[in-house]
C-alpha cells in the first residue's frame, strides 16, 4: 500500500468511495483517522499531517504515531507533500521541488523508535531514490535541493534565512523532520514533494514571510499540486523494488516492526 501524508491544504485526497480507519499506536493516536482509497490502481492511505481541522502545529504533530499507524496498515512507500519557503529566487512561489537532502534544525521532537537497543539508522541520503525518480520525471518538477527543517511555528529571521541561503540550502520547512527519519527507521520508502509558497525573509527580492501571502499562494496552487501528486502515484511501480530504504537487514531490532 502507498501512503500520502498531506500537509497544509491537503485535508482530503479521495472521492466519496474511500473508507476511514481509526488507528491507535504505542505512541498514541495519529493526527487523524487514515482514509484508504484507490488512485491509479494503487491502494493509497491518506493522513492529513496537521489533523482534519489543522489542530496540530508543526512542532506538535504526533510524528511517531503517524508513521507507525501507516506502517501497521501495510504502507511501505510514502509521498509527503509539504509547503516550503524558498531560499533562492530560482525557486519562486508555485515551484514544485523534490529535495534530495535535509538539514535538521528542530529541537525536542521525538525522532526515534529506538530509545533502547543501540540501533543506528543510515540516513546519509534521507529520501528514497526510487520515489524521487518517479516524481522528478513529471513535467516542471525541480530535482534536488537541500531542505532545512526549522522548529517553528515562527518563520525565520532575516539573519537565519540569509545564513541558510549562504550555506547552500534551498528550501525551508517545519515538518520534514522527524517524519523522514521515522520512515527510514520503519523501513518505509519516503520522498518529500515540496510546494514553494513564499520567498523566505533573507532572499533579496523577498520582503519577509507574511502569513496571509503564504495562504493565498497555497490556495492558488493547491489543486494543481494535488493533481501532480495523483499523477506521481499513477507512475509508481506496482511492486516495491527499492532496497535503499531497508537499513536493518541483518540487524537485531529491540522490537518487531509493525
Ligand atoms: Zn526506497
Amino acid at each position: 500500500m502507498l501512503g500520502v501524508i498531506g500537509g497544509s491544504g491537503f485535508y482530503s485526497f479521495f472521492g466519496d468511495d474511500a473508507r476511514r480507519v481509526q488507528c491507535d499506536t504505542p505512541y498514541g493516536a495519529p493526527s487523524a483517522p487514515i482514509t484508504i482509497g484507490t488512485v491509479g490502481g494503487h491502494e493509497v492511505a491518506f493522513l492529513p499531517r496537521h489533523g482534519e481541522g489543522h489542530e496540530y502545529s508543526a512542532h506538535t504533530v504526533p510524528y511517531r504515531a503517524n508513521m507507525w499507524a501507516l506502517r501497521a496498515l501495510g504502507v511501505r512507500r510514502i509521498l509527503a507533500p509539504c509547503a516550503v519557503g524558498s531560499l533562492t529566487p530560482d525557486l519562486p512561489p508555485g515551484a514544485v521541488v523534490v529535495p534530495d537532502q535535509l538539514v535538521d534544525r528542530t529541537r525536542d521532537r521525538a525522532d526515534t523508535y529506538f530509545d533502547d537497543g543501540g540501533v543506528h539508522v543510515e540516513f546519509a541520503d534521507p529520501y528514497c531514490p526510487t520515489l524521487r525518480t518517479v516524481v522528478t520525471g513529471l513535467p516542471d518538477v525541480v530535482d534536488g535541493g537541500t531542505m532545512v527543517v526549522i522548529q517553528g511555528p515562527r518563520f525565520s529571521t532575516r539573519a537565519e534565512s540569509q545564513w541558510f541561503a549562504a550555506a547552500g540550502f534551498r528550501l525551508v520547512n517545519m515538518t520534514g523532520y522527524p517524519e523522514s527519519v521515522l520512515a527510514r527507521e520503519l523501513e518505509m520508502c519516503y520522498a518529500a514533494v515540496a510546494l514553494v509558497t513564499d520567498l523566505d525573509a533573507g532572499v533579496d527580492v523577498g520582503s519577509g514571510v507574511k502569513v496571509v501571502d503564504v495562504f493565498a499562494e497555497f490556495q492558488k496552487n493547491i489543486e494543481p499540486f494535488k493533481a501532480l501528486v495523483h499523477q506521481a502515484i499513477e507512475q509508481i511501480d506496482e511492486e516495491r523494488t527499492c532496497t535503499h530504504c531497508l537499513p536493518h537487514e541483518g540487524i537485531q531490532l529491540p522490537f518487531e516492526l509493525p
